[in-house]
């Protein structure tokens, strides 16, 4: 049989590149994907106890996309979830990202309102500040704050998750933590915010439920290339590998998740609790205050940031420093000059990408490379 397209990667990038090729253009494609299972990084499943799980860690839906979310609700119902996050400081719980509600959790009422009198007087209301930022005012009671965030928040889980100080990471990542002048608590301040109600491995079913749509699993796509007929490729597996690591391996942060079943019916207070400055996980989650599952027993994954190594664990996070992106504008180059691959994906962009920027990456690529052949 030959397909129209070889569409290597089942998860956001690879699927719904598929049913738009298939919905739009009613040609043949072929999916594949080395490991057991479609849904890429967001795959869940039902675990020995019955609890639905993320495999690669807590996936939580937001986005402000309209367009992203409309795509996705044709597959999916979903659930109204809103996250939030706590990280134990102290042997308190202490809302994160950093704002004017955590200042009471840590410190003394009347402190706490001079600081949140500042921080509003300062940066007004409704700002966010990176915390390397806040560290250079020059007012005093601020500089204290922002080194007790700096020091009790950030630095730890910084050097745990990824291995390396703040200051040798690229500006990008060290932003992504910043301190909230505001009441509100919410991890995400998207407009749309919500987990699929019956998980996202039954989304990603919808997605690519397709007669043109054939998958093969457990399958490297090097194993079968010469043993199959089609037209393009859509690339969405590691960029340097493509290339047979021609110039030099791009550097992840991988992770270990120990997923544990306690025979009770809650184990923590939210989904999410971090660990700044003890243990060797970064974090724990509890699965059922996402999903909304009722169930007896509770299933929670301890973190673990882990380097990656080729061929022992995933590559989860592109590590963004200078030379890094060197290496991969190299391998960028070499794809520009193929006519008939395309590559689109977190692995094939070097790029860490949210679910829904991968959904409008996507999309907005389909559109741009393979919708004019309508
Ligand atoms: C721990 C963690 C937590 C996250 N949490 C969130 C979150 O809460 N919210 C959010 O919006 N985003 C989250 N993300 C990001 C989300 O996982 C990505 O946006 C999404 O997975 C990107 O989709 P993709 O298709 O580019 O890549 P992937 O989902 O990784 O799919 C790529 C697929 O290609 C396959 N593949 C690779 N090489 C080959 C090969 N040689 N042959 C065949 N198949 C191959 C892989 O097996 C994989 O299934 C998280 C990511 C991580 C790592």
């Amino acid at each position: 049989m030959k397909f129209d397209y070889l569409i290597v990667g089942a998860g956001y990038a690879g699927c719904v590149m598929a049913e738009r090729i298939t919905s739009e253009l009613g040609k043949k494609v072929l999916i594949v994907d080395k490991r057991d299972h479609i849904a890429g990084n967001a795959y869940d499943y039902y675990d020995e106890a019955g609890l639905l799980v993320h495999k690669y860690g807590p996936h939580i839906f937001h986005t402000s996309s309209k367009k992203v979310w409309d795509y996705l609700s044709q597959y999916t119902e979903w659930n109204p979830y809103v996250h939030h996050v706590k990280a134990v400081v102290e042997g308190k719980l202490v809302p994160v990202p950093f704002n004017l509600n955590s200042l009471y959790t840590v410190f003394p009422p009347d402190f706490a309102q001079k600081l949140e009198n500042k921080l509003i007087g300062y940066y007004g209301f409704g700002l966010k500040i990176p915390i390397l930022k806040m560290r250079e005012t020059d007012d005093a009671d601020i500089k204290f704050l922002a080194e007790y965030i700096y020091k009790n928040v950030f630095l730890g889980y910084t050097i745990k998750q990824w291995g390396l100080k703040p200051d040798e990471l690229d500006y990008t990542v060290t932003s992504r933590v910043p301190v909230f002048i505001s009441r509100d608590d919410r991890y995400f301040q998207d407009t749309y915010q919500g987990i699929p109600k019956y998980g996202y491995t039954e989304m990603f079913k919808k997605i690519i439920a397709n007669k043109n749509i054939r998958i093969l699993l457990k399958t490297d796509y090097k194993e079968i290339i010469d043993d199959i007929k089609f037209d393009k490729i859509i690339y969405s597996g590691p960029i340097d590998y493509f290339f047979d690591y021609s110039h030099g391996e791009l550097p992840y942060r991988s992770l270990k998740f120990s997923l544990v079943n306690f025979d009770m019916e809650q184990f923590q207070s939210g989904a999410q609790i971090n660990y700044p400055n003890n243990h060797d996980y970064t974090r724990i989650t509890e699965f059922k205050h996402l999903t909304m599952q009722n169930h007896h027993r509770t299933t929670v994954a301890y973190e673990y940031p882990q380097p990656y190594v080729i061929g022992e664990n995933d590559p989860y996070y592109p590590i963004p420093r200078a030379e890094n992106d060197e290496i991969y504008k190299k391998y960028a180059a070499d794809a520009e000059k193929l006519k008939n691959v395309i590559f689109v994906g977190r692995l094939a962009d070097y790029k860490y990408y949210n679910m829904d920027q991968i959904v409008g990456v996507t999309l907005q690529k389909f559109e741009k490379s393979i919708a004019h052949l309508r």
